[in-house]
């Protein structure tokens, strides 16, 4: 307990769960922080000091099921138009996951759930699964998940886990031994904004175009998946409104990885410290591979770090296209975090502003920082998207307001 207190006291804490799960006396609850972090909250009457948290947190040694190999790499997409379609890159994940749904096992992923605006684990059987698709780029909730993963695989049945490099290893080693019927995705982790910060952008942007938000899409791909990255959101006065990513709030205040959890400006998972079987992301650096022709529907990265995770990649290889790939065509996704990429003060000095003060405001002197110059390019882009989409939309036959 006393390992646990001093990683929170220090921003090391990855609000992984793993210390609240395995818990005997449930002293431990995971309770939102000012900031609206998850972070363990302990009640030291209940302690019976078993130190059964320290020994599981990922904060004091997250290497212990961990690797720094990768097997082999591919790039590449599911042949399937419609998964890759409705998936954040390549569709990828959805291949991987097919085979346990199809068998009645059970895929622990992200899902949004309307109604209460928050983003948290669900288990998903296959008429369900379409929930988990794509990349909500906020911290989510674990709820009891490490504790039915466990409770799932002792009986026997097929699991998958899908979360950030730090939720793995957290899982591994809350479980502490390993299972032949667990296959564990991660994914190249640009870092986990706050959720209280998003609830706040979702009641301002209700509130601006007085409608409830019906649905959110953080990377949609009516334009393309490589054009003009924004955010889709669908309001419940069927309006669809989409917002340039630099030209949002929320979104732009994550990419300038200032509205992120503290874990994640010197996170050591930025540097291929991975537990899980494979490593997911967007594959940007397609130009690297002559053989990889852009067709602009999302092309993914796909790292196996285990002979496990190579395996599930060669089932699933007649349902896709992939390319092999060398190191020196992904290592671009490797790179330390220091104060020139991921600014400690100026994080702290953004939370001290929005969490503190009217919303409204804050956002309207954020806009003030953007130099004139960058607020045009913002503004231009913005309206060539709505433009771009909406002749899109057209061409396809889609109802677009
Ligand atoms: C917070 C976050 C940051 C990311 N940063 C980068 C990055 O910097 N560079 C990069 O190349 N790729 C990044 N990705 C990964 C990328 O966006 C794709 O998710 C990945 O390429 C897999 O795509 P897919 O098409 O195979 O599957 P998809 O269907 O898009 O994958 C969805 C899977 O992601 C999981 N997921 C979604 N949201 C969350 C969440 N908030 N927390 C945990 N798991 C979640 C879902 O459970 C589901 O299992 C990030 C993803 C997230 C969620
Ligand atoms: S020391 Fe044991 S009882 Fe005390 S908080 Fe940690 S796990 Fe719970
Ligand atoms: S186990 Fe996870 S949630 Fe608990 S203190 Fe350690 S890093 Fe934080
Ligand atoms: S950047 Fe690191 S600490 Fe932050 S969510 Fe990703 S893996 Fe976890």
């Amino acid at each position: 307990m006393i390992k646990i207190e001093e990683v929170v006291k220090s921003g090391g804490c990855y609000g992984c769960s793993a210390c609240y799960s395995v818990c005997p006396q449930k002293c431990i609850v995971m309770k939102q922080d000012d900031e609206g972090f998850f972070m363990p909250s302990i009640d030291k009457h209940k302690c019976i000091e078993c130190n059964l948290c320290d020994n599981v947190c990922i904060g004091t040694d997250q290497y212990e099921f961990s690797n720094n190999k990768v097997v082999k790499a591919y790039a590449g997409w599911t042949k399937n138009k419609n998964k890759r379609y409705s998936s954040t890159s390549g569709g990828i994940y959805s291949e991987i996951v097919e085979d346990t749904l199809k068998s009645g096992g059970n895929v622990y992923g992200v899902v949004y759930d309307k109604e209460t605006k928050k983003v948290q684990y669900s288990s998903s059987d296959l008429a369900s699964f379409n929930l988990q698709k794509k990349s909500k780029y906020v911290e989510a909730e674990l709820l009891e998940t490490y504790k039915n993963i466990r409770k799932d695989l002792t009986n026997g049945r097929q699991v998958v886990f899908s979360g950030t490099p730090c939720y793995v290893s957290g899982l591994k080693k809350y479980l502490g031994v390993k299972y032949d019927n667990l296959i564990t995705c991660d994914f190249i982790c640009h870092g986990r904004p706050s959720p209280k910060l998003f609830r706040k952008h979702l009641d301002y942007l209700e509130c601006k175009y007085k409608s409830k938000i019906e649905s959110i899409d953080f990377r949609p791909k009516l334009i393309g998946w490589s054009r003009l990255q924004h955010l889709e959101i669908k309001f419940g006065n069927k309006k669809v409104k989409r917002f340039y990513n630099m030209k949002d709030f929320f979104f732009s205040s994550f990419l300038k990885n200032i509205s992120l959890r503290k874990s994640c400006m010197r996170c050591d998972f930025a540097n291929n410290v991975h537990s899980s079987d494979i490593t997911l992301a967007d594959y940007w650096e397609y130009k690297n591979n002559p053989n990889l022709i852009n067709d602009n529907q999302g092309i993914s990265l796909i790292l196996c770090n285990t002979a496990k995770g190579n395996l599930e990649i060669s089932k699933i290889k007649s349902r896709c296209q992939l390319y092999d790939i060398s190191e020196n065509d992904f290592k671009y996704v490797f790179h330390e975090r220091t104060d020139t990429n991921y600014d400690l003060s100026r994080r702290n000095m953004f939370f001290k502003n929005f969490m503190h003060n009217d919303y409204k405001e804050n956002v309207k002197k954020f806009y003030k920082t953007t130099s004139f110059k960058m607020t045009i390019i913002f503004y231009i882009k913005n309206l060539l998207l709505n433009v771009l989409a909406f002749w899109t939309a057209r061409m396809k036959g889609n109802d677009i307001v």
